[in-house]
């Protein structure tokens, strides 16, 4: 218990209203049809709140596997006409996802310390990068798991020989996320690919793609040739859910059992009845989504550009957030600058990045706003 360090969460203030650009979740709400199935869910069948939730959540995983093949992974880029939604013809699937390569849990968070639990031990360093979703290195810690942290590039990119060079040494896995996390910065599929080719085949590789449908490449279309490789997705960013809590994996059949058997060991049902009526129906409505993507992409477009005119310096990105700075002025000021005008975004007290707040990407009206609160800057 000493030894524990708990992730802290982006502030989820009640003394004001103020418009929340600090946790990157999606400005828009749900589509319609998850309102109306919930709604309808409870009214009609209030006996199955009564009871336990379909252990396996079948229908939800053929939902998810459904989606990802109409979508290819990547939310932003995915053709919507008329009534179908299809791939970018750079984002299909070489292969159809199935129900068996999913395991779905409350949040990619839970998702992830099941995957920490089954695949990593305390007797191999993980490799992961210095600057990366701040959680890894907590379920680390509550699983006695030791890491090695692998600096960045001067250029916020991953260092990936290094990780390698150290994941060899170690003779261990290693995790990270991609787009990565506070920089935004995406690594192709072939560089991951690349990265693999060099990594231990029978080591767990874990890319985190919580951010992948505003811009990414999905590595999805590598789990063909890559049993080792287990993909981390989530509904809160890129499918308007965090509320719901829910998140998965796509693996090989074998790790998905193997991340099955961890979690059975521990509590045995799944996401709840609702969550598991949410998330199908948002699966089954990617059109939707990618049009809040789309919105997002455009928005993070508008954004970058006012960022250049005004003279901050940020990180292209390529996810629903963009790392920014104004030359001269700390990010602790910046952030409590902007928090005055009713605009919440995060500042990192970590050294290294001190300087800079992540900003989520808003929809218009908040985007505005923001862009006014930066101008007084
Ligand atoms: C937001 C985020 C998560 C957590 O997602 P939940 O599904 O809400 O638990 C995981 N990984 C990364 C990189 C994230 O940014």
């Amino acid at each position: 218990m000493k030894n524990l360090h708990p992730y802290v969460p982006g502030e989820q203030p009640k003394d004001r209203v103020y418009i929340k650009l600090n946790a990157n979740e999606n400005p828009y709400p749900p589509c319609k049809q998850v309102e109306k199935e919930v709604c309808k869910f409870i009214k009609k069948n209030p006996m199955k709140l009564t009871v336990y939730p379909d252990p396996d959540s079948n229908e939800l995983h053929e939902a998810i596997a459904s989606m990802l093949n109409k979508t290819g992974g990547v939310l932003c880029r995915a053709k919507v006409d008329g009534k179908n939604c299809e791939p970018a013809p750079e984002d299909k699937i070489p292969f159809i996802v199935t129900p068996d390569m999913i395991y779905s849990g409350n949040g990619s968070d839970e998702v992830l310390s099941f995957v920490f639990y089954a695949f990593f031990d305390s007797d191999t360093k993980l490799v992961l990068p210095e600057f990366t979703y701040s959680f890894y290195p907590v379920y680390a810690g509550f699983y006695n798991i030791p890491t090695d942290i692998v600096p960045m590039n001067s250029d916020w990119s991953l260092n990936k020989e290094e990780m390698l060079s150290r994941a060899k040494k170690n003779n261990s896995g290693l995790i990270f996320a991609n787009p990565n996390a506070p920089s935004g910065i995406a690594l192709t599929r072939e560089q991951v690919k690349q990265m693999l080719d060099t990594a231990s085949k029978d080591k767990i590789f874990v890319v985190d793609e919580a951010y992948c449908d505003f811009g990414g490449e999905s590595c999805i279309p590598l789990l063909k040739d890559y049993k080792n490789l287990v993909i981390v997705r989530t509904f809160s960013k890129s499918l308007c859910s965090a509320g719901m809590r829910l998140g998965y994996i796509v693996a090989d059949p074998e790790l998905v059992k193997a991340v099955t058997t961890v979690k059975n060991s521990l509590n045995h049902f799944p996401i709840d009845a609702i969550a598991q009526v949410a998330g199908k129906t948002a699966c089954l409505n990617p059109r939707y989504y990618a049009e809040c993507a789309k919105k997002v992409v455009h928005e993070r477009t508008e954004f970058q550009k006012f960022l250049k005119d005004n003279n901050w310096d940020f990180i292209p990105s390529s996810t629903n957030f963009v790392l920014t700075k104004k030359p001269g002025i700390s990010g602790q000021e910046v952030y409590q600058r902007i928090k005055k005008e009713g605009i919440l975004v995060r500042h990192f007290s970590t050294p290294g990045i001190e300087d800079y707040v992540r900003i989520t990407i808003g929809n218009e009206k908040q985007m505005l706003a923001l862009k006014n609160a930066m101008q007084k800057i």
